[in-house]
């Protein structure tokens, strides 16, 4: 769910506003800044707060503040970047913390920084100052091949026919694998990360051996993917709702948020039966893994 800053005119996911428990009524960004949370009204997310219980930190009215000046080509790119890496993979965020790539975003927008934004995350990585060289090579699959596997196979991981959007090497980039298309399949980043420098025969075979367990996440995930937007409909609904009539709390707000608690219960217990599936599944492909080093360091 995407939120709108008090003091900037960008519009982010929620979890830029979030901490802990804990709401801000300004961005990330903002708070980098230096820009004081309370000094900040925001009124969509007072009642977001509310709706996923967490404790909303800013200006409880209409205060005179005054809105960041950004340029929207400036609000563009940088949100444009921001999202970007929002949905990278892991080995950008090891690789980029989000305060850092917050602070030279601010650079940016001060002119101590120069960008030409040509629509590439790692070029306008490079651009801001980052070494996009030790990222690893599965990162520099181009756009387009990118795209092309995502539409070939359906968004869905080859190894467990989940919702998949990691490109994942074949035979691994480590024992000499390259970017050619042959070589590439798409994944879920969970069966990316679980193979790793696993040979691709290797671990075809013991994926094999956990197909029911494969065929349980993928019925769990979409489940859980289906209570979710239901209650993130729910939440849109309560919050349009206090909107409209501008009340944080009446009869069908309770009703409303009746209706989201009791979701979440069966979200919590989905999530449970589906975290200890994934674990289970995890632990069984490890340990064969193991197994099959020390056979194999046996016959050499
Ligand atoms: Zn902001
Ligand atoms: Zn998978």
């Amino acid at each position: 769910m995407k939120l709108t800053c008090a003091s900037c005119p960008l519009r982010l996911e929620s979890f830029h506003f979030i901490k802990g428990k804990r709401l801000f009524s300004i961005c990330d960004l903002c708070r980098l800044r230096g820009l004081n949370f309370e000094d900040y009204y925001n009124y969509s997310n007072q009642v977001y707060a509310q709706v996923i219980a967490l404790n909303y930190c800013g200006a409880s009215k209409v205060s005179a503040t005054t809105k960041q000046n950004i340029t929207p080509e400036f609000c563009r790119i940088i949100e444009e970047i921001i999202s970007e890496y929002d949905y990278a993979s892991v080995v950008v965020k090891k690789n980029i913390s989000r305060g850092q790539l917050n602070e030279r975003l601010l650079a940016y927008e001060n002119h101590e920084i120069n960008l030409v934004n040509v629509g590439n995350f790692f070029d306008n990585l490079t651009q801001l100052g980052f070494n996009v060289e030790s990222l690893h090579n599965l990162q520099r699959v181009d756009h387009s091949t990118r795209m092309w596997l995502y539409h070939h196979y359906h968004q869905t991981c080859q190894y467990c026919g989940r919702i998949g959007y990691s490109i994942d090497h074949i035979n691994p980039v480590s024992r000499g694998g390259s970017n050619e298309i042959s070589n590439l399949i798409l994944s879920c980043n969970e069966c990316n990360k679980l193979k790793g420098n696993m040979p691709y025969e290797w671990f075809q075979e013991f994926n094999l051996k956990t197909l029911a367990i494969n065929q349980k996440l993928v019925i769990n995930e979409k489940q859980i993917n289906q209570l979710k937007s239901s209650q993130e409909a729910l939440s849109r609904q309560l919050a349009a709702y206090s909107h409209r009539t501008r009340i944080l709390q009446d009869d069908q707000t309770t009703i409303y948020r009746q209706r989201i608690k009791a979701q979440q219960t069966l979200l919590d217990g989905l999530n449970s039966d589906y975290q200890s599936l994934r674990n289970l599944r995890k632990n069984y492909i490890k340990s064969c893994y193991q197994i099959a080093l020390i056979n194999k360091k046996r016959e050499e």
